[in-house]
């Protein structure tokens, strides 16, 4: 039943999903489906409604931690369409389809001379991720929803909503979408007019920090820990010793201590035991209370 609803994408069984994330943990999907057909979405969702299944919308797999056991349900993944150009004349707008690859929108933003996404260079994940997550960027103090306009979802109900971002609530790590269960289909920015040149420099200017401040090149979620008032995550965790610290096949980065990095075959259950080791270490010596920022799906 839930094969005939998909014409345009693909839908395969027991599909493992740690490979759909950037650290490479997690067990089997029943339905594992992607598509960047709308329609196509709504009717999967549509389907689950009716029939109890529970399912989970992912983006580029970069914030998110599967369990061993892997999910009972359906994954939605969100392929990438084209961006189209809303408004040509300054102040420009571009609307991003929710599986475009937030990296790429950088780029072609950058040679397009739209300045407005330079920070989202090197980002992993997708625009519809960013925005669930409002991504942030330390330099410059860039939200993904700082040049939002507005964004197209399938909120709880199943109905299609267009929001005005002053509609919506973001703040550091957080978006509205977080507290129901909805799904972004696209987004409308908005940008101004510089030259290629001159993005490009600031694009550097974010992945010469990525590269010196981030482990690069290894499997990671990017921060597992949302920073405090008081300071970063990472300067507790690295306060408290933890750098370097292990379960198994996961560890704290030596480079970022709020990185854990999976050294080959790591588990979910490796990453529990770290979390919670981290977060009772940083508790005892500091008295912080760490919160994640990466989601654990079970
Ligand atoms: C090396 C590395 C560096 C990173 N650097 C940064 C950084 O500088 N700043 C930063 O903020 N983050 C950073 N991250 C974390 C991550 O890349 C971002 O938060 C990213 O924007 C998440 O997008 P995603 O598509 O991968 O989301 P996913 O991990 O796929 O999903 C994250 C959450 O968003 C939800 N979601 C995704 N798409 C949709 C949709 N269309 N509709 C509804 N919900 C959706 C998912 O259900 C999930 O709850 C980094 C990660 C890595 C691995």
């Amino acid at each position: 039943m839930l094969k005939q609803i998909i014409k345009k994408g693909t839908i395969k069984e027991n599909v493992l999903l740690a490979q759909y994330t950037t650290i490479k943990i997690g067990g089997p999907a029943r339905f594992f489906i992607q598509t960047e057909d709308e329609a196509e979405m709504m009717a999967v969702l549509q389907f689950c409604r009716q029939n109890r299944l529970p399912w989970f919308v992912l983006g580029g797999g970069s914030n998110v931690v599967f369990s061993d056991q892997g999910f009972n349900g359906v994954v939605l993944k969100l392929l990438s369409g084209q961006y189209r150009i809303v408004r040509e004349h300054t102040p420009v707008e571009i609307e991003f389809p929710a599986g475009y690859s937030s990296h790429l929108a950088s780029v072609k933003m950058m040679e397009a001379g739209y300045s407005g996404f330079e920070s989202l260079y090197g980002l992993p994940g997708t625009i519809g991720g960013a925005i669930y997550q409002n991504s942030k960027w330390p330099r410059g103090n860039y939200q993904m929803s700082d040049n939002l306009k507005s964004v197209v979802y399938l909120d709880n109900h199943f109905q299609i909503q267009t929001k005005t971002k002053s509609e919506l609530d973001f703040s550091y790590g957080f978006s509205s979408f977080q507290k129901q269960k909805c799904l972004i289909l696209k987004a409308t920015f908005i940008f101004t007019i510089k030259s290629p040149d001159q993005i490009q420099l600031t694009c550097r200017e974010v992945m010469r920090y990525r590269q010196q401040s981030q482990p690069i090149g290894v499997l990671t979620a990017g921060c597992i820990f949302k920073n405090l008032e008081q300071g970063s995550a990472g300067y507790y965790i690295d306060k408290a010793g933890l750098k370097s610290k292990n379960i198994n096949d996961l560890v704290v980065s030596s480079k970022h201590a709020n990185f854990f990095v999976n050294q080959s075959q790591a588990r979910a259950q490796d990453y529990l035991k770290l979390v919670a080791l981290v977060k009772s270490e940083v508790k005892r010596q500091f008295n912080i209370d760490l919160k994640e920022e990466v989601l654990f799906v079970q």
